[in-house]
């Protein structure tokens, strides 16, 4: 029975319930279709559970990374889905897994995919304001119920967030919870995480990290799923993070057609670069733009007939995560 408990990084959650299975993954799951998605180090595969018929996906972590023994830090991983259980918002841990060389987290499938597909798209396929109204909402409640847990996710980003079905356009599922951290009030987390153009000021100067970080986080990813252009990205790392700390953001109207002056305002809550002044998680849910009864009659640009093409933002997926600072 391979040990469940492990010695105490900062911040990191130390014990798991979930029982680890040792046999063979494949003597319950068959194996099917198309990889689902990987990062750095998993990669996630659509399963089937064969007592069930239910599919599922399939987070293959390799333990070791770098020459490093990184099991602690996929337990934490586990202890936060569990911690998260009860919330709709989070990705459901059905099932652990364990081989000599990985961890195989069993998770609910969110067939929409990532919700970072939809902030590329243009025109029919792209978020209505509409549509981000109910998706905010969702990552919100999500995410104030880890704050409410001291729990921070340091990782919020579209390839992070998963749809349950992408048409119709379905739920939101958080996932990722490789670098999430529990904020107890004597653990002061200060590393270097998460990737370069949705990281907060506050990390890129090794200040301590808060709740406040994912906030920032939240307000890139609605810039970005209401414009489709990300709010910081520049040239280069460097660019990137002078855009960060100098907190440089483009509110134009030409950047926010048709985009509602409350969600600008919503957005202005959240990209303070002083953590201290940003939204809390609550706060943001009581904000006109998400609790207005018919969103739709904020509406203060006339929404503009097709939407321009967006800017391909595929230089998002080569810096999923911040290396270095120079
Ligand atoms: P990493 O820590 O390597 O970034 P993630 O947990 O973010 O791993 O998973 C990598 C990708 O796999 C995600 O961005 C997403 O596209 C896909 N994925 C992860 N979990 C699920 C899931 N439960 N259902 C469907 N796709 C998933
Ligand atoms: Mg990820």
């Amino acid at each position: 029975m391979p040990d469940n408990t492990m010695m105490n990084k900062k911040g990191m959650v130390t014990k798991i319930h979930t029982r680890i299975k040792t046999e063979p993954f494949k003597n319950n799951y068959d194996l099917v279709g198309e990889e689902l998605g990987r990062g750095k180090f998993a990669v996630v595969k659509k399963c089937v559970e064969k007592a069930t018929g239910k599919e599922h996906a399939a987070k293959f972590l390799r333990k070791r990374r770098k020459g490093e023994d990184c099991r602690g830090d996929i337990l934490n991983e586990i202890a936060v889905l569990e911690l998260a259980k009860s919330n709709p918002y989070v990705v459901a841990l059905h099932d652990v897994y364990e081989t000599t060389s990985e961890l195989i987290l069993v998770l609910e499938c969110a067939e929409g995919g990532e919700i970072f597909n939809q902030c590329v798209a243009d025109n029919d396929e792209a978020f209505t304001e509409k549509d981000v109204i109910r998706l905010a909402r969702q990552i919100l409640a999500g995410v104030a119920f880890l704050h409410r847990n001291n729990v921070v996710h340091l990782d919020l980003k579209p390839q992070n967030i998963l749809l349950t079905s992408a048409q119709p356009l379905g739920d939101i599922r958080i996932v990722d919870f490789g670098l999430s951290r529990r904020m107890d009030s004597l653990t002061e987390v200060r590393e270097i995480l998460g990737t370069p153009e949705y990281v907060a000021p506050e990390i890129l100067n090794y200040e301590p990290i808060t709740t406040a970080t994912d906030m920032w986080s939240i307000g890139v990813l609605t810039y970005v799923m209401l414009t489709g252009e990300s709010p910081f990205l520049g040239e280069d790392k460097q660019e990137t993070y002078l855009n960060i700390s100098q907190g440089n953001v483009d509110y134009s109207q030409e950047v926010f057609e048709g985009v509602s002056s409350l969600a600008i305002d919503f957005i202005q809550s959240l990209l303070h670069t002083n953590p201290r002044k940003r939204a809390t998680a609550e706060e943001c849910l009581s904000h006109p733009w998400l609790s207005g009864h018919s969103p739709h009659v904020h509406t203060a640009v006339p929404p503009a007939p097709p939407m321009p093409a967006r800017v391909p933002l595929e230089s998002l997926d080569e810096t999923r995560e911040l290396e270095s600072l120079d």
